[in-house]
């Protein structure tokens, strides 16, 4: 199944003679538990994407499907509790609560949706990530690693099917990077999610199943 397509999918800024196509007819496919990574440089279009991926933003044309949902056919609200509910954001900032220690920083956005907390789950994850013996710290008591990797494990508590991560190792050294990555793959192959990250480090994108490169908001290698 494609968790995620894209179909002609554009985004134009400014007007007029000052125009910019920072996705420019995006046709995109990717299968449930693929690892991708979208690599480009600086101002080809890899966040804007990225965005219009989760949500976050409104084409200017095109179509956005998750699990085969036209997600901008759906009304403010309804697209909210969709995101919520499908899609784990990792972003290159950690934006942990500085007077919440781990264990709360993971799950406060389950319990801010009303939702009951999976313990068990969140105790595993934890785990997973190496981060179970830091559950009590505070964030200012943690590495920039540990840290990320606390935000990994917040994005994945609600048990999303997407994660999408936005240059996550983009703040940590490349020793630190690898480990941070390393570990945010093992993660979402153990609970079978989906993983599509933006980067701009070609060290990095080559630990995913597959490499789209985007140049001038189009798909110049790896897209089908
Ligand atoms: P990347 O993430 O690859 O650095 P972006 O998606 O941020 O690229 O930007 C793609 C292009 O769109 C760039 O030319 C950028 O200047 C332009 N752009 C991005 N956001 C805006 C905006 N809000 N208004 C106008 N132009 C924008
Ligand atoms: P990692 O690579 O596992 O993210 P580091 O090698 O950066 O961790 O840090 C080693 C240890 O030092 C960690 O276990 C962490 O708890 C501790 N540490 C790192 N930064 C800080 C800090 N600012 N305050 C307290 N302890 C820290």
């Amino acid at each position: 199944m494609n968790v995620l397509e894209t179909k002609n999918l554009q985004k134009i800024y400014g007007k007029q003679d000052n125009i910019v196509k920072a996705v420019n007819n995006i046709d995109l496919t990717v299968k449930e538990k693929e690892f991708v990574a979208i690599v480009g440089t600086s101002g080809s279009g890899k966040s804007t994407l990225l965005h219009l991926l989760g949500g976050l933003d409104k084409p200017t044309d095109g179509k956005v499907y998750i699990e085969n949902k036209d997600i901008y056919s759906m009304k403010k609200e309804q697209l909210a509790i969709f995101r919520r509910r499908k899609i784990g954001f990792v972003f290159q900032f950690f934006n942990l609560v500085p007077v919440l220690n781990a264990y709360e920083n993971i799950t406060l956005p389950t319990e801010l949706d009303g939702k009951k907390v999976d313990k068990q789950y969140v105790d595993d994850l934890m785990n997973t990530l190496n981060i179970y013996s830091r559950k009590e710290h505070l964030p200012s008591a943690l590495s920039g690693g540990q840290q990320q990797r606390v935000a990994i494990a917040r994005a994945l508590a609600s048990k999303p099917s997407i994660i999408l991560a936005d240059e996550p190792t983009g703040n940590l050294d490349s020793r630190t990077s690898e480990e941070v990555l390393g570990l945010l793959k093992l993660s979402v192959k153990k609970y079978h999610q989906t993983l599509v990250m933006i980067t701009h480090d070609d060290y990095i994108a080559q630990m995913a199943d597959r490499i789209i490169r985007i140049e001038d908001g189009k798909i110049t290698e790896g897209g089908r």
